[in-house]
């Protein structure tokens, strides 16, 4: 069965999106929804999307997603500050010449293919960074 789910932000059509739902489950919650008209909801997508963002709430999707933000970044000595709320950290990521080869190196992994390396690398001013120094952006 589909299931209308408005988007958080906004209450326009364009802003919807289907999902699957088991036919058991769905036939069984609209069974509830007409015996039990007390609790407020009127269709099974009002009931889905209220209980989609419970779980959203208690997985704190708001607060954690996108995990990775970029913080900052000091162009000069080519330091990158990647924050990373799954861990709740700080990354500070280097962008250096190892053994002849430009990188870009994590101080909190000591690596240089570590999820922020990954995600530094796909921010357009990083990349600048790299064009502006002549280097060759490094395979990660
Ligand atoms: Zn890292």
């Amino acid at each position: 069965m589909k299931v209308i789910i408005a988007h958080r932000w906004s209450m326009s059509e364009s802003k919807y999106t289907k999902v699957n739902l088991n036919k058991e489950l769905a036939d069984k919650i609209e069974q509830f929804i007409r015996d039990y008209p007390e609790h407020g909801y009127r269709t099974l997508g009002q009931f889905v999307e209220d209980a989609v963002r419970r779980r959203a709430e208690d997985l704190r999707i708001f607060e954690l997603s996108p995990r990775f933000e970029h913080f900052n970044l000091d162009k000069e000595n080519g330091i990158i500050r990647i924050r990373d709320k799954k861990y709740g950290i700080y990354a500070d990521i280097y962008a250096i010449i190892r053994n002849g080869k430009p990188i870009l190196w994590c101080e909190h992994d000591h690596s240089s293919s570590c999820e922020h390396v990954k995600y530094a690398l796909s921010l357009d001013k990083v990349r600048e960074i790299f064009r502006c120094k002549g280097w060759e952006l490094p395979d990660v």
